[in-house]
């Protein structure tokens, strides 16, 4: 439960001065829907409000404070003309400038023979010094209410700076003091404030200097946050391997049988990561271990490899499936291999009904199904294990870190844990994703694959595209042509999937077969059967085929409106072939103008296809907060921590953490309270739950 000290944090933003319901949707929308959210709404820059120049000394467009005599006031012949007020200080004039003016208010504000302070930019209108909308007038007595450095804010429709600045000044005053739950040493050395103290320097600024990404409060923040983060990470991992898991080694018998039978050797890095499993699986420890391997690079061979180990080990082994066709297709590719082995196999997707399913249920509560493949189907209630030794569970960048500590805690506790993902993740942000996970990388691609030409081309050239597919197919060529992400609406992108079905169908009858979304899956299942057969030579997707569909003969991969993708997503897609022995190419259609991002984008898949390199590039076109769609992918969004910016504080927050993780894993030292509120303050919920329940 959320300590009370934090109440006022996670209050709604109503409950801040001038915020009503209709704003609270708004800033809701800017900062995220509670108080502390809004204190998190950091500045993204300055005004300097501290020059105070004499009158003769401004140039145009400087921002000023002046000390002004307020000489007349100019009311203007027609309401289209400014209304403006002449002023003065000892050396010069100065004119201040309104549209269309509330004469009452300006001569109540700016009366004649009186001193004002009036702060704004300076224009130059033919020599003479003016200031339009001057953001500051007060009078000498009220000084001290005018900020010399303001803080500037992102802003939305809807909310004014000015109700911003309230609204913040309102959380400023609703935060409590938080216990520290920094080491005292490491605030010291970097002269680091309190949290309070370094929420009010930001919001307050005193000086130029807390704008830079480099102040003391804000790397303070910052790593409040990172902190929070990879203790929250490195708490659940020590839950989830706490759990005793058992010792699993089995004696090569089947796993030899099947490397016998391959047309081919283990890569080096195959060989690498299945001795990592083995030795993981043989531990007393509960394996927690990703795979990762950029596509075709062979993860179900090693997946199998330890799937067999838990089956000559006594044990069962389940692997589940993003999706209903990834399922299908790991069964079979994997149920020919085992059965070899005399292994068997079985297929359970949330699709089965009735007696069958029945039966299937039946063998794998007896034990007598050794490895089942399925959805998430796998997971529910109605599933029994005689004895689940190892799940592997294929993420392909669909599942998040959350769900996967999901599927831990609902699935069988004590099976080692084996997730294979396909997204290359960019080495700066491999703390922040496994931290919670042990990892083996499959670095190169199987031999013998061919290579891939990309060339790129724009819309108009459309028909030269279509004609190449057509010279393709003709010599037996199988081809993906992926249509345009529309944005935030699978409604429109099936639309444009099915145009595009209706008219390469006229050209190519009976060779076209289309696949999306929304199909049901027993059509889905029937058009990719339909392509992987050759009964269909073109297979119209939306982004379906993102995920792991293996369909060796595929060599060609038409992007339309490649521009709309992002670098991940394009490299996803073009992985989808090249996975045969002959030549593939991807062909990457663009509208024009391209914009810039768009353009290099194109650039770079033409001139690489290593996964890693296009993850760090992706990176540094998409800025680390969106990178490979982060909402999708699970990857944890920073909003104080940059990591471009504070990769340093990373590995020192990653460090601390494994320190109070192995000195205090109960959290019950003297740090102890102050850590659990920091977890909580960044809704860290569930990893103090694993404390307790530990
Ligand atoms: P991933 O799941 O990593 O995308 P797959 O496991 O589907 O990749 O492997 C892609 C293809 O490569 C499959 O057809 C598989 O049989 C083949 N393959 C796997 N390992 C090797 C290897 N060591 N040498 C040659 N081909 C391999
Ligand atoms: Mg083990």
């Amino acid at each position: 439960m959320r300590p009370e000290i934090l109440f006022p944090l996670f209050a709604p933003l109503s409950t801040l001065p001038g915020i009503g319901p209709r704003l609270e949707t708004q800033l809701a929308k800017l900062t995220g829907p509670k108080v502390v959210d809004v204190l998190w709404h950091l500045p993204v820059g300055l005004i300097d409000r501290s020059q105070r120049p004499k009158v003769s000394a401004v140039t145009e467009g400087e921002i000023v404070t002046l000390e002004l005599t307020v000489d007349s006031h100019r009311e203007p012949p027609s309401s289209k003309q400014p209304y403006r007020v002449i002023c003065s200080d000892e050396t010069g004039f100065i004119t201040l400038v309104f549209f269309h003016a509330h004469k009452d208010y300006l001569r109540k504000n700016l009366p004649e023979g009186e001193h004002r302070i009036i702060s704004g930019r300076i224009e130059m209108y033919g020599g003479v010094p003016q200031m339009t909308h001057p953001d500051y007038i007060v009078s000498p007595e009220e000084a001290a209410s005018l900020p010399l450095y303001e803080p500037i804010y992102g802003l939305t429709a809807g909310i004014t700076p000015k109700t911003l600045h309230k609204a913040i000044d309102g959380a400023l005053d609703a935060a409590p003091d938080l216990p520290e739950w920094q080491d005292l040493p490491l605030l010291q050395q970097g002269g680091w404030p309190t949290w309070r103290e370094a929420l009010n320097t930001l919001h307050k600024p005193e000086d130029l200097a807390s704008a830079a990404d480099d102040h003391p409060a804000r790397k303070r923040l910052a790593y409040d946050e990172l902190l929070a983060s990879q203790l929250a990470l490195r708490l659940t991992r020590r839950k989830l391997k706490r759990q005793k898991g058992r010792a699993l080694s089995g004696d090569a018998r089947l796993r030899t049988q099947v490397i016998k039978a391959l047309p081919f050797e283990l890569t080096v890095s195959q060989v690498r990561s299945v001795e990592e499993i083995l030795t993981d699986m043989a531990s007393e420890d509960r394996m927690l271990r990703m795979l990762q391997g950029d596509v075709g690079s062979g993860k179900t061979l090693v997946a199998l490899l330890a799937m067999l180990n838990a089956v000559e080990a006594g044990t069962q082994a389940a692997m589940m499936a993003p999706t209903e066709i990834l399922a299908h297709q790991h069964f079979e590719t994997i149920e020919p291999m085992a059965r070899d082995a005399g292994i068997s196999v079985a297929l359970i997707t949330g699709r089965g009904k009735g007696k069958a399913r029945q039966e299937a249920l039946a063998k794998l509560a007896s034990g007598e199904t050794q490895i089942v493949i399925g959805t998430h189907a796998l997971f529910q209630e109605d599933v029994a294990f005689n004895d689940l030794g190892l799940a592997v569970v294929d993420e392909q960048h669909r599942f998040g870190v959350h769900q996967r500590i999901a599927l831990s805690d609902k699935g069988p506790l004590r099976a080692d844990i084996l997730v294979m993902t396909a997204t290359p993740i960019p080495r700066t942000l491999t703390l922040t994703y496994y931290g919670d996970m042990d990892l083996s990388v499959l670095k190169e691609k199987p031999p013998g694959r061919q290579p891939i030409t990309t060339r790129a081309l724009p819309l108009e050239r459309l028909a030269e595209v279509t004609e190449g597919v057509g010279r393709a197919i003709r010599t037996g060529a199988r081809v993906y042509w992926v249509c345009p992400l529309v944005e935030e609406s699978d409604v429109l992108d099936v639309a444009a999937a099915e145009d595009r079905f209706a008219s390469l169908d006229t050209i190519f009858p009976g060779k076209v077969g289309l696949i999306h979304g929304r199909m049901k899956a027993t059509e889905k299942d029937a058009a990719m059967a339909a392509f992987q057969s050759g009964e269909i030579q073109i297979l119209v997707a939306t982004t379906v085929i993102e995920v792991g569909v293996d369909v060796a003969e595929a060599t060609i991969m038409v992007i339309e409106h490649a521009e709309r993708f992002g670098l991940s997503q394009l490299h996803q897609l073009r992985g989808r072939v090249g996975r045969g022995d002959k030549p593939s190419t991807c062909l990457l259609v663009y509208q024009q103008p391209l914009g810039e991002t768009a353009h290099d984008r194109i650039a770079i898949m033409r001139e690489t296809d290593d996964g890693f390199r296009i993850a760090e590039e992706d990176l540094r076109l998409r800025g680390p907060g969106d990178v490979l769609g982060v909402r999708q992918s699970g990857l944890p969004v920073f909003r104080m921590a940059d990591l471009g910016q504070h990769s340093d504080l990373l590995k020192i927050a990653d460090k601390d953490a494994e320190l109070i993780v192995e000195t205090d894993p109960e959290l019950e030292g003297p740090r102890g309270p102050a850590l659990r509120t920091l977890l909580y303050l960044f809704e860290k919920d569930e990893a103090v739950r694993f404390i307790r329940s530990g």
